[in-house]
């Protein structure tokens, strides 16, 4: 960062794409800051289906650039997250009456060729998706695709008997917004400085660089900085940015497309998860989710107003419980529904007629307004977020002549530096070292925070070393982690992103919860305050949160730092 706290970068959101953008850019010795309105993966990130995937129904529309890359990067992507990340088996029953979308190049072709199979996705149709899907990634530590027998299995169990057959499938699951948290927390510790409830209001041109004006959405406190380029990771508000805050009339669109997931109690006793095909032509999964529980999801829905709040509507929960029930033995209804969740896919207009078939590839755009450049980010895929960064760097390289190349193929995740089969060793590990953790919890410790786990729990000897108790397992040493290192700043940060613990707390935890983050978070500021105030000069003119600031100063082993606000 220059003397007078000029940043080479400006990153407007704190999404996957922004926080992926930042930490590549960091570790190549930029200078960056990065701003988020909101909590970090508090729109799109946190609501995604949670799969790192090829996107096996992406084939339908030829999009075999995207599928290659994805698949590619699964494999790269579970050897930087151990712990966040993990490979799954998908199995996808097979029925004769299994129809395609209409409007996908696949099923136009097909019907050209052989009319009399129109609108029908045969088996050795899906058969030989399945067997690109295998070969174009090189793949290695996922296992193969197979054919499964469903009439005497634990996969068919659970469906009606009509499914006799299934193929069954490798891609993986990631825990979406610990991924976005890891990332920024990454990118700080390589010394970018990241910004959260700080809302971009507007940036200009000035000279050669950019002057952007913030604001701090929880105390109203306005701050101007300067960087030499900007990126716009805005998400569903990638056009709000370009329009109202930089005002560029740029000629690229974002589609803005819903998608809603239900959540019910679990509905089948194994680990694999379900792809389901409809008579729409469109696909859902039901996946095994917080041990728990069952993931369903997701609709496609046109959604105009990226500042409307996404909700699961009631027609798509009746939708998606259908869906389910035409494959399920023992129907479920809205009964079942413990939560929903919902999110807007930034999309890149490709004039695609339907909602469905928009391409989920990425497109990144670079405008000059005046002479200060602008880098735009529209559509990605969680999987794809390392590769749209390195993508990004690239494209902006020309005006940082001296940074260095790609570094995060191999740079691992804090807390993922451990074998990517390594999970139920490290749960063992955690659990003779600190003997009062249940199989649960531990294992959800090891989940989340990997070899930083231990960082968590501290010298604690007993539960109670670890303060209050907040209720399913989470406890105060955990809590103020996540405020020190993490971002974390009220209790749906913790409960709904950083953890999914909302699922099994009650009001009255959360709401205990809540109280204690907030005794807490005041003194955090008053120690941040305190720290602040000597400084006279204040060489990056931002002079709030510092690279590292949020999760630097605290000794994890103090024992009194989970007892309440001390600081
Ligand atoms: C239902 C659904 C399911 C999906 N499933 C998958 C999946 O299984 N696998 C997969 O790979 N991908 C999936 N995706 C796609 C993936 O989730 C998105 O592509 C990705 O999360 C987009 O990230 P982003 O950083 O671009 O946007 P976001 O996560 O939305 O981040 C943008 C951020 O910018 C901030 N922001 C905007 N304007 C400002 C401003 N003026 N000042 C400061 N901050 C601002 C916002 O608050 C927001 O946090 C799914 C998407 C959806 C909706």
């Amino acid at each position: 960062m220059a003397e007078d706290g000029t940043t080479d970068i400006f990153v407007i959101g704190g999404g996957i794409n922004g926080c992926g953008i930042a930490r590549d850019a960091a570790g190549r010795s930029l200078s960056v800051r990065l701003a988020e309105m909101g909590d970090l993966a508090s729109a799109t990130s946190s609501a995604s289906t949670k799969l790192f995937h090829g996107g096996l129904r992406y084939l339908e529309y030829f999009e075999f650039r995207l599928v290659r890359e994805a698949l590619i990067e699964r494999e790269v992507l579970l050897r930087m997250m151990p712990h966040i990340a993990w490979p799954m088996r998908f199995v996808l029953p097979y029925h004769r009456d299994m129809r395609f979308d209409a409007s996908a190049p696949a099923s136009r072709l097909l019907a050209a060729v052989m009319p009399w199979m129109k609108g029908r996705r045969p088996d050795w149709l899906i058969r030989l998706g399945l067997l690109m899907y295998d070969t174009l990634g090189g793949r290695k530590i996922l296992p193969p695709t197979r054919v499964l027998d469903l009439t005497d299995s634990p996969e068919g169990a659970p469906l009606k008997p009509e499914f006799r057959k299934a193929f069954e499938y490798s891609d993986c699951w990631v825990e979406d917004c610990r991924l976005v948290v890891l990332n920024a927390r990454d990118a700080a510790a390589r010394g970018a400085q990241i910004l959260t409830r700080t809302k971009v209001l507007e940036a200009a041109p000035e000279g050669r660089l950019w002057r952007i004006e913030t604001e701090n959405v929880e105390t109203g406190e306005r701050r101007t900085h300067h960087a030499r380029l900007l990126v716009n990771a805005g998400g569903p508000w990638v056009g709000d940015v370009l329009r109202h805050r930089v005002r560029l009339n740029a000629a690229s669109g974002v589609r803005l497309v819903r998608g809603s997931h239900i959540v019910t109690r679990r509905l089948f006793d194994h680990d694999k998860c379900y792809f389901l095909q409809g008579s729409d032509g469109r696909i859902i999964f039901a996946i095994p989710y917080e041990t728990d529980f069952t993931l369903i999801g997701t609709t496609d829905v046109e959604h105009d107003d990226p500042d409307t709040p996404p909700v699961c509507t009631p027609e798509e929960q009746r939708y998606l419980l259908d869906f389910a029930n035409q494959y399920l033995a023992d129907p479920i209804s809205e009964a079942d529904i413990v939560w929903t969740y919902s999110g807007v896919r930034p999309l890149y207009d490709d004039g695609a007629s339907s909602a469905t078939a928009a391409t989920r590839d990425y497109t990144l755009t670079l405008e000059n307004a005046g002479s200060a450049p602008v880098l735009n980010v529209f559509g990605g895929k969680i999987t794809t977020y390392r590769r749209l960064a390195e993508s990004a760097l690239e494209k902006i390289g020309a005006h940082f002549p001296a940074m260095s190349g790609p570094w995060t193929a191999n740079g691992v995740l804090p807390g993922g530096d451990f074998p990517v089969d390594g999970v139920s060793a490290m749960v063992g590990s955690l659990r003779a070292e600190y003997p009062f953790l249940t199989a649960f919890w531990a294992r959800r410790l090891v989940r989340a925070y990997g070899t930083d786990a231990r960082r968590v729990l501290g010298r604690a000897t007993a539960e109670e070393d670890l303060g209050p108790g907040f209720g399913a397992t989470l406890t105060g040493a955990e809590v103020a982690w996540l405020m020190e290192n993490e971002y974390a700043r009220t209790a749906d940060d913790v409960i709904w992103r950083r953890s999914k613990l909302g699922l099994r707390l009650s009001d009255g935890e959360v709401a205990r919860l809540e109280a204690w983050m907030a005794e807490r978070r005041a003194a955090l500021t008053a120690a941040a305050e305190l720290q602040r105030a000597p400084r006279e000069e204040d060489p990056d003119g931002s002079g709030t949160e510092r690279c590292g600031d949020v999760g630097g100063g605290a000794d994890p082993n103090l024992p009194d730092r989970c007892h309440g606000p001390r600081l």
